[in-house]
């Protein structure tokens, strides 16, 4: 075995219903006095809860999907006129997402609060959109220095949104299996995020008032965005990053649909990952174990209901194949690809 794994420095606190004694006491860790307090409105109520104890300089509500760079903009002047020294994000994607287009260009430290499943926490990558044209990047500035994770600020999130958060937490493991610099690490960190989110997510949708499955669901999503962050993108996020850029598609939604389809195209060529997805579903096969909870959660089936065009899957062809990884297991042709998004777009059963 000859590997390089290399861990991200962050510091993980799970702290079920004590977010905000956990967050003051990050905060306290980083020596700042003067803290910009980032949420969502439909994550304000939980970012008062959080950001009663803490030295708040500024508020900032100003969170759009993708990060506009106008928006960026708006809330790195807010930064520096508040002459703040640390950044608190209450939020899912999108508002961590802010966080750390403030922290790529002022160097500050951001404590992340998830309200969401989508892991964007434990990475050092950042996006921003110009248009219909999104970048991403990796830096060091934008990983936050702690995350806190309090599954009590997840009751609030509809059991649709949670199902496909969940299951875009759930591709970033499938993904990490076959993603450009995949190791050993990243295979057993993705496999048990698949044991916890598998175990989770059923227990959510039976019961989104229970904070057992939240917590498993968190803990899941947190092993899933480790791997990721080390493994890099594979086929299923180029996909999605495409079909998202070029049909402005709601980014959970996508990869909950897309996620089956693209298993079963590149699980056949990676017998070893193959047998880890299964085992972790407790399934005789990956695309069984998959199709058997994306059932029990009544997972999102179709891109056309959520706003893909027909035309766009003749239309996304070119610029996918542009994206596809070099070592993609399974080759990826115009012939594969099409059917792929047909599949994707009508919502029939994975080839
Ligand atoms: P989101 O942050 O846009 O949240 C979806 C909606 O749910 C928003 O209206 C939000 O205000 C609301 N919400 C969030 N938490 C809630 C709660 N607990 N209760 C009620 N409502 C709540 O969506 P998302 O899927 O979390 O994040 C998507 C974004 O994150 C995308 O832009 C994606 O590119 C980015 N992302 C980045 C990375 C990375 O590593 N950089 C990883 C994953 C996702």
């Amino acid at each position: 075995m000859r590997f390089r794994h290399e861990t991200l420095p962050q510091r993980v606190v799970f702290a079920p219903g004590d977010a905000p004694a956990a967050v003051a006491a990050e905060v306290a860790a980083l020596k700042a006095s003067k803290v910009m307090l980032i949420a969502a409105p439909a994550e304000a109520s939980h970012a008062d809860r959080v950001g009663a104890d803490l030295p708040v300089a500024v508020r900032h509500d100003e969170v759009v999907m993708h990060v506009p760079v106008d928006v960026a903009e708006r809330a790195r002047r807010s930064a520096a006129e508040s002459a703040v020294d640390a950044l608190v994000c209450v939020g899912g994607g999108s508002t961590t997402g802010l966080a750390k287009a403030v922290a790529l260009t002022t160097g500050l430290p951001v404590v992340a609060v998830p309200t969401t499943y989508a892991g964007s926490e434990a990475t050092n990558v950042w996006g921003l959109t110009e248009g219909d044209v999104k970048t991403t990047g990796v830096d060091p500035r934008v990983l936050p220095r702690s995350i806190v994770y309090d599954a009590s600020l997840l009751l609030s999130l509809p059991v649709e949104l949670s199902v496909a958060s969940g299951l875009n937490a759930l591709a970033h493991c499938v993904d990490s299996m076959w993603g450009p610099r995949v190791d050993p690490i990243d295979r057993a960190l993705a496999t048990e995020g698949i044991r916890g989110l598998a175990r989770g997510l059923p227990a959510v949708a039976a019961d989104p008032t229970g904070l057992e499955g939240r917590e498993q669901t968190l803990y899941g999503a947190y092993l899933a965005a480790v791997a990721f962050a080390s493994a890099g993108s594979g086929l299923h996020h180029k996909i999605c990053h495409v079909l998202g850029g070029m049909f402005n598609l709601p980014h959970a939604q996508t990869h909950a649909v897309v996620l089956p389809h693209v298993l079963a195209f590149n699980a056949p060529s990676v017998p070893e990952a193959e047998r880890r997805i299964a085992e972790a579903f407790g399934s005789p096969t990956a695309v069984a174990g998959l199709a058997a909870l994306r059932e029990t959660l009544h997972a999102p089936r179709a891109l056309r209901d959520h706003g893909m065009p027909e035309d766009g899957i003749a239309r996304a062809v070119a610029p996918v194949l542009a994206a596809v990884p070099a070592g993609n297991p399974t080759p990826v042709t115009a012939e594969n690809l099409t059917a792929l998004l047909r599949a994707a777009w009508e919502g029939s059963d994975p080839a």
